[in-house]
């Protein structure tokens, strides 16, 4: 049976009633208005569209409850103080951590990342590996790069297929006989909706003692993030991507790790104290927010969260699944080149990069635009992907909260129109 609270479904639905949830996203009613054809949002991938009571608490943080955090004696910054730690609560839930302790707010992905790297850096020894996947986003690769030049380190790659699944047996090779100190890899790639076997991979990293840290940017925005489950070290993942604001983002850390990790920034709220002689730390996770934070996008964020939940993890997913399904079929069956695991029976979701024969993937989307219809074209900051599976770049078209079929309708009916024109 069908209930609605607040105009949002609730986890035991059967059906998703994707009306109500559109209805929180203004944007397609004034794009709607504006072009004269519905928006069909396709790129939730690179960043979603967000719901009104996000932008609501980052409003009303700015305009009516700002003040700096941590510091002020006075009832408007303890009060701003109170929201900003019950956001880490918040985040904590969102992902099964034990501990609000270990949540540290970060810009973003890409800052978690390069947070923990650098904060790792002597922890690593010379000649150490570190093992990737060649699916992985360049945000998930540079800073370990970096890292690896500066402390003389091996990074060594693990293989993919053909159709962009990943190659377990040359993964567990590689862990097992160079044993890595650490294993990164993305939950879910942005490139190809792969859903790499999360499982099998912790338990060879554990096997040989190797630390991991998970990429979770896509992951959390299509389902279920448990960093108990998994059993990672580390995760990180965006703000933007999960319905909240740019310039927020966390980094899950499990607590052991903290004694590895040096600071990564200096400055005010990262301290214990401060003389002319040297400096003391204070205790993570401030140890690793350094200055003052974005507060608003934090809120904001934290209003995401609780914005997933009230439609449900599961309904989120369901939905999703459902809708790659009949999307993967509806544009298969336009004979477009699809790409992925969903091409041999993988697990794949959310994400259908393809190419129209003959036409340039940017061409395809200047047109689409054209028909109020958003689809990301390039390489998808995952060059190393799409260079093993010969490609230069791929059409991607991803699925939110409010993606329906009409959308992908829509976008058919701008490709049959690229065709026309440009083969
Ligand atoms: N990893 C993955 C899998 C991603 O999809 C992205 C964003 N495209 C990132 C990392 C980087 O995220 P951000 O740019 O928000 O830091």
């Amino acid at each position: 049976m069908l209930t609605i609270e607040n105009g949002l479904t609730k986890e035991s639905d059967v059906s998703y009633d994707i009306a109500a949830i559109r209805n929180h996203f203004p944007i397609f009613e004034e794009s709607e208005r504006e072009i004269g054809r519905p928006l069909a949002y396709l790129d939730t991938a690179a960043s979603s569209q967000k719901p009104r009571e996000v932008v609501e608490v980052l409003t009303k943080s700015l305009l009516l409850e700002h003040a700096n955090i941590h510091r002020g004696a006075y009832s408007l910054s303890a009060r701003a103080t109170e929201r900003y730690e019950a956001v880490r609560a918040t985040v904590a839930r969102a992902i099964n951590a034990k501990s609000d302790r270990s949540i540290i707010f970060t810009r973003g992905t890409t800052e978690a990342v390069n947070l923990v790297a650098r904060s790792l850096e002597s922890w690593f020894q010379p000649g150490d590996t570190i093992v990737l996947t060649m699916l992985e986003h360049h945000s998930n690769i540079v800073p370990w790069q970096l890292l690896a030049e500066r402390r003389n380190l091996k990074v060594v790659f693990a293989a993919i297929q053909e159709d962009a699944s990943l190659d377990l047996n040359d993964f567990i090779e590689k862990v097992r006989t160079l044993k890595p100190r650490l294993v990164s890899f993305s939950l879910h790639s942005n490139a190809f909706g792969t859903v790499p076997p999360s499982e099998e991979m912790v338990a060879v990293c554990r096997e040989v003692g190797a630390t991991i840290f998970t990429d979770a940017a896509q992951a959390i925005v299509h389902g279920t993030v448990d960093v108990e489950k998994l059993d990672t070290d580390f995760l990180a993942f965006s703000g933007h991507k999960v319905y909240g604001p740019t310039g927020s983002g966390v980094l899950y850390v499990r607590p052991e790790m903290y004694q590895h990790m040096e600071p990564f920034m200096g400055g005010g709220d990262m301290i214990s104290s401060v003389t002319v002689e040297g400096s003391t730390w204070a205790e993570p996770p401030q140890k690793f927010e350094a200055g003052t934070p974005a507060i608003a996008e934090v809120l904001a964020l934290g209003a995401a969260l609780e914005f997933m939940d009230r439609i449900g993890r599961g309904a989120v997913q369901n939905h999703e699944r459902e809708l790659f399904q009949r999307a993967w079929e509806l544009l298969k069956s336009e004979g477009l080149e699809l790409y992925g695991p969903a091409n041999n029976g993988g697990h794949q979701s959310s994400i259908i990069p393809f190419n129209v024969p003959g036409v340039h993937p940017h061409d395809i989307a200047t047109i689409a635009d054209t028909f109020n219809v958003q689809l990301r074209a390039g390489n998808h900051c995952a060059m190393p992907a799409l260079r093993r599976v010969g490609l230069y770049s791929t059409v991607r078209a991803s699925i939110g909260v409010y993606t329906r079929l009409e959308d992908f309708e829509q976008m058919i009916e701008a490709l049959r129109h690229a065709r026309k024109i440009l083969s």
